[in-house]
Order: C-alpha cells, then sequence, then structure tokens
C-alpha cells in the first residue's frame, strides 16, 4: 500500500534533515513480541533475498532457453521482440531485488507499529503501508494491528512489498500489466505485488505461469 502524504514546507525539510542523518534501523511504537516479529520477518526476507542471488541468473534469457524452451520443444522465434523485453525485464527484476537486499541488510528501513486509531490503517483493510511525497517514498514501513494477524510467512512476504515501495518505487499495480497479448513485462518489476510472489513461490514457477509459457507456447502438433 502506498499513501501520498502532503506536509508544509518546513515540516519538509526538518523531516529530510532529519531522515538524512539518519542510517540506522529502528522500529517504533511495536510491544515486544511484536518487535520479534518484524525482525523475524526481516530476515526472512534478507535470506530469501540471498537465495535469490543464486536463483536469479538461472531465469536469464540464454539459460531460459536452455532449460525450459529446448527441454520442453517449445517455440522458439528469432528475433522475437518478447526476448529482448524479457532481458529487460529480468534486468530491472535483477535491480529491485539489490535494492531490497541492500537497503535491509544495511539497516536502512524503520518500522513504525500503528494503533487502530490511526486512520491510514483504515480499521483493518490496510496491513501495511509507506508514505509517498513527490513520489518518493519514505523509507519507515508502518505497520498496522491487522498486519500482526497474519502468520509470520505473510508478515514476511508483506514485508518484501512494502520495502520494495521504499526503495524500489514500486506501485500496487495488482498485476493490471498482465493480460494475455496485451501483457506489458516492463510494467512488472514496478509492481509491489508481482515483486512480492519471489518471497516465498520459486522464480521458475511465477515465471512460467507470468510470461514463458506465453512467449515460448507448446508447438501445435
Ligand atoms: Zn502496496
Amino acid at each position: 500500500m502506498r499513501v501520498s502524504y502532503t506536509l508544509s514546507m518546513k515540516t519538509l525539510i526538518v523531516l529530510m534533515a532529519f531522515f538524512s542523518l539518519k542510517s540506522f534501523a529502528s522500529i517504533s511504537g511495536c510491544n515486544p513480541s511484536q518487535n520479534q516479529l518484524v525482525m523475524q520477518a526481516e530476515k526472512n526476507v534478507i535470506l530469501r533475498l540471498s537465495d535469490l542471488e543464486r536463483e536469479w541468473p538461472l531465469m536469464s534469457l540464454t539459460q531460459v532457453k536452455k532449460d525450459f524452451v529446448e527441454m520442453n520443444d517449445r517455440v522458439w522465434v528469432n528475433g522475437n521482440q518478447r526476448h529482448t523485453d524479457y532481458s529487460q525485464y529480468h534486468q530491472s527484476m535483477s535491480a529491485v531485488f539489490n535494492k531490497i537486499g541492500t537497503s535491509l541488510s544495511r539497516q536502512e528501513i524503520s518500522y513504525q507499529c500503528e494503533s487502530t486509531s490511526q486512520k491510514k490503517c483504515q480499521e483493518g483493510a490496510v496491513i501495511a503501508y509507506v508514505l509517498i511525497l513527490f513520489g518518493r517514498s519514505f523509507k519507515t514501513v508502518h505497520l498496522c494491528p491487522s498486519y500482526f494477524q497474519s502468520d509470520l510467512e505473510a508478515q514476511s512476504r508483506t514485508l518484501m512489498h512494502e520495502v520494495s515501495h521504499a526503495v524500489a518505487n514500486t506501485e500496487d499495480l495488482a498485476l493490471d500489466w498482465w493480460n494475455g497479448d496485451k501483457t506489458d513485462m516492463s510494467k512488472a518489476p514496478l509492481d509491489a505485488y508481482h515483486v512480492e510472489a519471489f518471497y516465498n513461490e520459486p522464480s521458475a514457477m511465477i515465471l512460467k505461469r507470468t510470461f514463458w509459457n506465453w512467449i515460448w507456447p507448446r508447438k501445435k502438433p
């Protein structure tokens, strides 16, 4: 979830000074057990991203040609524009994963637990959010009370979603770029819903479903 925020110039300058001085992760407004859960979720995301460092290069165009297209005797058309688009997508996703991993390991992300009275939590409808101002995201992930009602796996996935807003400027596109022949691969790295899927699904599974079956269809009998 991304929430637009308006501020006076004076508050803005004070806030910017504060955020530029701040280079350590912090958790505020959370009770000890929430603290523990936030740290565990963050650790889970860091672990998954270090797995992805090994997994993701295997998803490159040349590798997929060998491991998926040729292996399964799929249709490969030389010079297909979708090959170029896929390579660009693959590169952009590397950058997204990198930004998330780096910001987490450098402890650049802060967390704030919100109470039920926080209007932005919309009485339970919103799980977590990141504030944006003039198109730039703040590096604080706000956790609504409903965040803690899901299990740790879901919490970790949500964290990856929110951190992608905070550091990779993703939006809540909710896969609206994924639409048969109108699929726009260039939008996928900008979609927090696409990014979060990599938390608990193997890359090949997501990519097969989302792109591979579409770029390299089965041969007609
Ligand atoms: Zn979101």
